[in-house]
């Protein structure tokens, strides 16, 4: 298994907050939310950034936009951002793919 922090969560090494489980995917709250409700919804297989997957992936990655669909519903969000970072110039700091979902407060666009 590689040195990764969501890795670690997803075999249950690291404690987090659960929102949400399936086959494919774990939904955790974020550490440092950026909104009232700001969860990450994180492949069980390690990927480092969406730009890392090829065409085997495609499956997965309709599935993770379906299991955040399944998490905004849980957290009564009806208004909700879903958004990767794909790599450090665009903020992204934790090498495995994954999506914020936030919602619960007006989104403004462009985001910085
Ligand atoms: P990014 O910067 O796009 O790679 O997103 C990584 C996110 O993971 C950030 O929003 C962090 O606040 C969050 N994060 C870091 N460590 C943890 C943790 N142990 N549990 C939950 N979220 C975390
Ligand atoms: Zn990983």
């Amino acid at each position: 298994m590689p040195d990764c922090l969501f890795c670690k969560i997803v075999a249950r090494e690291i404690p987090a907050q659960l929102v949400l489980e399936d086959a494919h995917a774990i939904v955790i709250k974020d550490i440092s939310p950026k909104a009232p409700t700001h969860v990450l919804v994180v492949p069980k297989k390690h990927i480092d950034r969406l730009s890392s997957t090829d065409d085997g992936d495609a499956e997965l990655l309709g599935r993770l936009q379906r299991t955040a669909v399944a998490a905004a519903a849980k957290l009564s969000l009806k208004d909700f951002r879903l958004v990767t970072n794909n790599g450090r110039g665009a903020g992204q700091s934790v090498d495995h793919l994954h999506y914020h979902l936030l919602g619960g407060r007006p989104m403004e666009w462009p985001p910085g």
